[in-house]
């Protein structure tokens, strides 16, 4: 007979989470399950299931070498009961216990099945994070609009990361307007550190290649870390290599390098290998030694501390409706290039090509390309979120659906983001050279070969002008918009309809 089983996720891999602080490891049974109902609930890119049931497998054995019982089920045991409560009540039954030890799981869904679940579980905050929910809502509480830089300046005094003598470092909070650097000709980083799978990895690999290789997204090559020394490598290349330049490139696309100075450490942070606190203080060293330049390391500080923890404060505070947000009522299926079918639209198909490859996009690939087609496209917002949830490797509901319902679609109506993030092809242009490969030319505003981005932007404008007219941030695109021939604004906006009405039947666009 055992006191009680202690529930670990698969992405709360960190020794010190809060359900193991709380046990007794001489009593306690650790419970970790590889579920085909985690597993399929959405169609999850095959890397990303490999990452997490490789690291949980790792992070399992080096529990036992601590000294710990784990009851570890994979996915192929026979007697797996197919879903975290239902593992749980297998154990429960096989171990005597009636006591569950749980750490709060990032995603409505799960907490909702543990506390309907017939045993006595105690979910416990996750506190790898700065911020609990009660130190959000009591930030958000009486405030008129939610702001990410209002919250991230507490973030800094709170935590004291770059602060100079209740100062911000260098004399100013957000070093931004230097971080708009487009593309640059070549690139002297050759990406994130890549790890060769060992044997556990090779296992894990024939499992998922057996049971998801059907699955959007290439298993092989894979090359992610699957544990934290590994995680930790990875992390002092990126800021020895990278880190330097990730605020000047920032916002720049390359086709055929989807990594740019991006750090690639938000796998490994969101499934526990890495914690924030040592991201950024390795960022902030690295400056403290003249390594790296102070718009960099606030940039990428401010990713962290600022928009990761504002994104997962309003994920717990809009609740569990958040993700059925529609407030553009946006009905369109997403369409088939999102998932590999072909497209003349370089920018999209280099960002689909990355994602599959990879797993991962960076941040303006997502927002301004995959994520600006489908707001400008009128695209169902739940669909896309699922598409988020499925294809990213470091994509869980916390913080996926804020970024993807909020920021990128505006669905939920303005508490992410002021105003949506749409753009017209010279944005596009700008920061990338995907336009010089495309079929469509960029500078083309209608008629043949025009920029399918230019003729959806005035579009978007036009459908939502009484939602969007009044805001101030965007009164300057109604005046275009406004001075324009009425031949010229209703061209654009046949075009427009006669372009989505080829996508919705499938031709190649
Ligand atoms: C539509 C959309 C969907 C997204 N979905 C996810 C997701 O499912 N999971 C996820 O972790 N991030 C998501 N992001 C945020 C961001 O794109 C990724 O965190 C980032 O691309 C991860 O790559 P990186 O580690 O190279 O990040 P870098 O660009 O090097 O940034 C460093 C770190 O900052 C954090 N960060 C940066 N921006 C954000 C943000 N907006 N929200 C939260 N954390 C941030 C991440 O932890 C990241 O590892 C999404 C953004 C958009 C626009
Ligand atoms: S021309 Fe338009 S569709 Fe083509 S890559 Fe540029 S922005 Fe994308």
């Amino acid at each position: 007979m055992v006191s009680r089983l202690v529930l670990v996720l698969g992405d709360q891999l960190s020794p010190d989470i809060h359900a193991l602080r709380e046990a007794d490891r001489a009593e306690d049974v650790v419970v970790m399950a590889e579920v085909m109902s985690e597993a399929s609930y959405v169609r999850h890119h095959p890397k990303k299931i490999a990452f997490l049931f490789a690291a949980m497998r790792k992070f399992a054995a080096r529990l036992r070498e601590d000294g710990w019982t784990v009851d570890y089920t994979e996915l192929d045991d026979t007697e797996n009961a197919g879903s975290i409560p239902g593992e749980l009540l297998r154990r429960a039954e096989q171990r005597g216990a009636a006591e569950v030890l749980a750490t709060e799981p990032g995603e409505w869904r799960l907490i909702e099945a543990l506390n309907d679940c017939p045993l006595d579980v105690t979910q416990l905050s996750d506190d790898r994070f700065l911020a609990s929910h009660a130190r959000f809502e009591d930030w958000a509480k009486d405030r008129k609009e939610l702001r990410m830089e209002w919250f991230y300046r507490e973030m800094r005094r709170e935590t004291g990361l770059l602060m100079e003598g209740g100062e911000p470092a260098g004399g100013k909070w957000n070093f931004d307007h230097e971080n708009r650097k487009p593309a640059p000709g070549e690139i002297d980083y050759g990406g994130p550190m890549e790890f060769t799978p060992d044997e556990v990895v090779e296992e894990v690999l024939d499992l998922v290649e057996a049971r998801f290789g059907e699955n959007f997204g290439d298993l092989r090559p894979f090359t992610l870390a699957t544990e934290p020394g590994q995680a930790r490598r990875a992390l002092t290349h990126f800021i020895k290599n990278a880190l330097p330049k990730f605020g000047d490139y920032q916002d720049a696309m390359l086709e055929g390098n989807g990594f740019l100075y991006h750090a690639h450490v938000s796998f490994y942070l969101n499934a526990g290998l890495l914690s924030w606190q040592e991201i950024c203080e390795a960022a902030e060293e690295a400056w403290r030694q003249g390594d790296a330049p102070i718009n960099a390391v606030e940039g990428f500080i401010r990713q962290i501390i600022g928009w990761r923890e504002y994104m997962r404060g309003i994920y717990f505070l809009q609740g569990p409706d958040y993700t059925s947000r529609n407030i553009l009522r946006h009905d369109r299926d997403l369409p088939g290039f999102y998932w590999g079918a072909e497209t003349r639209m370089n920018c999209v198909g280099s960002a689909v090509r990355d994602t599959k490859e990879h797993a991962y996009a960076h941040h303006i690939q997502r927002l301004m390309v995959t994520g600006n087609f489908a707001l400008l496209a009128g695209i169902d917002p739940h669909q896309v979120h699922e598409w988020y949830l499925e294809v990213y490797a470091d994509a869980y509901e916390w913080v996926e659906a804020p970024n993807v319902i909020g920021m990128s679609q505006f669905a939920d109506g303005g508490i992410v983001g002021s105003k949506p993030y749409i753009s017209s092809g010279n944005y596009i242009d700008r920061m990338s050279d995907y336009c010089g490969g495309c079929h469509y030319d960029v500078k083309t505003k209608t008629g043949e070969g025009a920029c399918p981005f230019n003729l959806l932007y005035w579009a978007f404008l036009d459908r939502h002008r009484d939602r969007f007219e009044r805001n101030p941030r965007m009164g300057n695109m109604y005046r275009t918009w406004d001075r324009m021939k009425d031949e010229k604004r209703d061209t654009i906006l046949a075009e427009a309809e006669e372009f989505l009405g080829r996508m919705e039947k499938g031709e190649v666009v």
